[in-house]
């Protein structure tokens, strides 16, 4: 599966945003949009001014970086959300944050989308039960996401427990700290993603 593989930093230097792609350094002084609030080469620092067009690229290369999803996948999101009922913009927001990835991450047992994605690669997942190891797949209301037997005893996961960390930080979401599992309560409302995307300008771009 392709992904972006450079330093991811300069991804939210690009955006001018912080997008929370490394976990705890994030949260540090040792933040790069903290240090250099610009956009990374050599005209990084001289005044950019964008089109229309340029900031609805801008709002969905951000909604990309922030879900860690190349061009295709993205697209096909948004035939999703526009096939879907209700407003498209949110329909692609719902649908990106029910990724099993992004719910792992929401729920605490990854410090980013990236390391909850490579927990759910390396099969330390199961979804109703089953072991799920495609960070795309799709949860919906009801499902419950548990750590696999197998693999409750790894570091990562006892570091988890003895930290406090693996409590949901939504709503949405439910997670057993104790039992290192969580459930899908319901889909997330637009005011409950804290995604900073004007998602109205993706669907902009791509009506164009
Ligand atoms: Fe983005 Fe985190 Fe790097 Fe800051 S530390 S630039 S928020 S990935």
């Amino acid at each position: 599966m392709a992904r972006y593989r450079d330093a991811v930093c300069r991804l939210c230097r690009r955006e001018r945003n912080k997008l929370y792609l490394k976990g705890d350094r994030c949260y540090t002084d040792k933040c790069s949009v903290a240090r250099k609030g610009y956009p990374p080469g050599e005209h990084g620092q001289s005044r950019q001014k964008f089109s229309e067009y340029g900031q609805q690229l801008r709002e969905k290369q951000k909604a990309k970086r922030i879900y860690g999803i190349l061009e295709r996948q993205f697209r096909r999101y948004f035939k999703e959300a526009d096939r879907r009922k209700g407003v498209t913009g949110e329909n692609l927001l719902q649908l990106l944050e029910s990724r099993l990835d992004n719910v792992v991450y929401r729920m605490g047992f990854g410090r980013s989308r990236a390391e909850a994605r490579q927990l759910v690669n390396h099969g330390h997942f199961q979804v109703n039960g089953r072991r799920v190891d495609i960070p795309s797949y799709l949860t919906r209301p009801g499902d419950v996401i548990a750590v696999r037997e197998k693999s409750r005893n790894l570091p990562v996961f006892k570091e988890i427990r003895e930290a406090g960390e693996g409590q949901s930080t939504v709503d949405w979401l439910e997670a057993d700290l104790e039992h290192l599992q969580g459930k899908v309560i319901r889909m997330p409302q637009r005011e409950e993603i804290d995604v900073p995307v004007e998602e109205h300008l993706i669907v902009e771009l791509y009506s164009r």
